[in-house]
């Protein structure tokens, strides 16, 4: 059966983090499911289209990477998609704290889902979608902190 892991986040913008977290997901899952969650009450610097439209760039050489959209809960998501697995990156002890307890309840909703935590690559443990949305709002240069094949200039100039 495919291994399908579902990478869920708000991703405004994608960074080189999510990005490392992927390309090392497809050495462990035949498909990655990268999933826009909607229903966030955070404050979006970048609109959905544009979210969508910067994944579907990062990953169009990607057959195995699949973008999409969701609403609701993710463990619903999975099941909807037939995916087993949940796709996390882990930097500090405070994502553990926070990911643990969603992990847990996701486990408690859905017995069948695992989900699989990465620790983040040394290099990308400082880099939060937050900090970076704060430099590009301070016009800052943030080329290095986002996926090369992302032209982020493009965007802001929408
Ligand atoms: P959320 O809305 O769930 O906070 P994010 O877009 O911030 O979504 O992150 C989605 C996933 O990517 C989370 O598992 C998060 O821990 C992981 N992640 C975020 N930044 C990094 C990074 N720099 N390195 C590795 N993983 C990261």
């Amino acid at each position: 059966m495919e291994k399908i892991a579902v990478f869920p986040g708000s991703f405004d913008p994608f960074t080189v983090g999510h990005e490392s977290i992927v390309l090392r997901g497809l050495k462990l899952f035949d498909k990655i499911v990268v999933a826009v969650g909607q229903n966030t009450s955070k404050n979006n610097l970048f609109s959905f289209d544009q979210r969508m439209r910067m994944l579907q760039d990062i990953f169009q050489d990607e057959p195995r990477v699949e973008i999409v959209t969701f609403e609701g809960l993710t463990v619903d998501f999975c099941k909807k998609i037939n995916a087993k697995f949940i796709l996390r990156g882990l930097r500090t002890s405070a994502d553990f704290e926070f990911e643990r307890a969603i992990g847990q309840v996701n486990k408690m909703l859905n017995n069948e889902l695992e989900t699989v935590f990465l620790l983040t690559s040394t290099n990308h443990t400082p880099i939060t979608s937050t900090i970076v949305r704060e430099i590009i709002k301070n016009e800052g240069d943030v080329s290095q902190l986002v996926p090369t094949a992302l032209d982020i200039k493009k965007y802001l100039k929408e």
